[in-house]
């Protein structure tokens, strides 16, 4: 997934990205683009003309269904959470229906910055953000930095394959200071605010890791240290890893990139970037079942939580809260609404079951098609 991708994911905007032929479209061409199957359809017939407009009807009356929290149409609570990058953004989250916030990418803020950001310019973010979700969860990543998303004051050598080098966790681990400026703002910010702060390192691979960042926070008076599971060794190891972690965060965008060890930037290997994935979707369960066996809280931060169906998969796999960017939320909330946690299991099997991506993909929505819908039952 690239950066564009992400922010105009975030801006609500419909893109796709690695489309080989993207450049025989002609002006005034007539296309449907649609974004959720990543699929672009030139030229369409009426009768796809009209199934894109159903769809997007569809859209729309999600858009305007109550602002209710994120459950199962059982009344399991799936608490629907934001990505966000910037605190501004965070006003646009709430008013739609966001519980907290489940990634802040703080590298965002600095990305042009070629020093490190202070620890009153930082605190002043971090606060900004907090006041905006009183009483609400509010999970901030450390700076994530390398690959994707350089930043000149943390990533300083050329290497040869980014994503694979000192990145994440491991680049904040070479700088520490850095690292606990961060901590240090943070713990700021926390102390003048009434959100519930949660902080969780990026790229973390090993248990070691897991004991040295949850550590490190809790020497700063941070209460709710976790870990972001990217990294397949972090998946399988997840009983360890949570062992010592508060809770656990997939980060399905990374997870899928080193399953399928396919560069998440190149468009030549796009096709492999799909969380669909039974490879991904088994490591997604394999965190899943660790976090229900030590009652520690797992989300997904990946962008497949904003995926209608796939979300309720995520859940059937043992995610017990989902976090996207704000626009996807109506979707993901009626999308969950409809289903009980039986349906989620099934929905995960019949995933779980596929070869490959696209028939996972199939063979849930499939299923989906055969399941009566469920009407969420309302208390009065
Ligand atoms: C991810 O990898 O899924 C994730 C949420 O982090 P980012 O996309 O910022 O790398
Ligand atoms: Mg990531």
């Amino acid at each position: 997934m690239r950066l564009a991708a992400i922010l105009a994911r975030e801006k609500g905007i419909v893109a796709v990205v690695g489309v080989g032929d993207g450049h025989a479209l002609t002006t005034g061409e007539t296309v449907i683009v649609d974004a959720a199957a990543g699929v672009i359809t030139r030229e369409p017939t009426d009768d796809e003309r009209a199934r894109a407009a159903e769809r997007a009807a569809a859209r729309r009356a999600a858009d305007d269904a109550p602002l209710t929290p994120g459950a199962l149409a059982d009344g399991t609570p799936v608490a629907l959470l934001a990505n966000l990058g910037k605190p501004a953004d965070a006003a646009d989250a709430v008013a739609r229906g966001a519980e907290g916030v489940g990634l802040f990418r703080t590298e965002f803020l600095f990305l042009s910055a070629s020093q490190a950001p202070t620890v009153a310019q930082q605190r002043d973010a971090y606060r900004e953000l907090l006041e905006a979700f009183p009483g609400k969860k509010v999970v901030v990543r450390m700076l994530d930095a390398g690959a994707d998303k350089p930043l000149a004051f943390l990533n300083d050598a050329h290497e040869e394959n980014p994503a694979l080098g000192l990145r994440g966790l491991r680049a904040l681990r070479a700088s520490e200071d850095i690292l606990r400026e961060q901590l240090t703002a943070l713990a700021e910010a926390d102390a003048a605010t009434d959100a519930d702060l949660w902080v969780m390192a990026p790229m973390v691979a090993t248990v070691e890791e897991t004991v040295y960042f949850t550590g490190l926070a809790r020497e700063y008076g941070l209460k709710t240290a976790g870990v972001m599971v990217e990294v397949p060794s972090s998946a399988l190891l997840a009983d360890r890893v949570l062992a010592h972690a508060d809770f656990a965060s997939i980060g399905t965008n990374d997870l899928t990139q080193y399953t399928m060890a396919a560069d998440r930037l190149l468009g030549s290997v796009a096709s492999f970037q799909d969380p669909w994935h039974p490879a991904v979707l088994r490591l997604v369960r394999e965190v899943g079942a660790a976090g229900a066996r030590l009652g520690k809280p797992v989300g997904i931060c990946g962008e497949a939580a904003a995926d209608p169906l796939l979300a309720v998969v995520l859940v059937g796999l043992g995610a017990t809260s989902l976090s996207m960017a704000p626009s996807a939320l109506a979707d993901v909330r009626q999308a969950l609404a409809a289903r009980t946690r039986d349906d989620a299991l099934r929905l995960a099997e019949a995933a779980l079951g596929a070869d490959d991506a696209p028939s996972a993909r199939t063979a849930a929505a499939a299923l989906a098609a055969a399941l009566p819908p469920h009407q969420k039952e309302t208390t009065s």
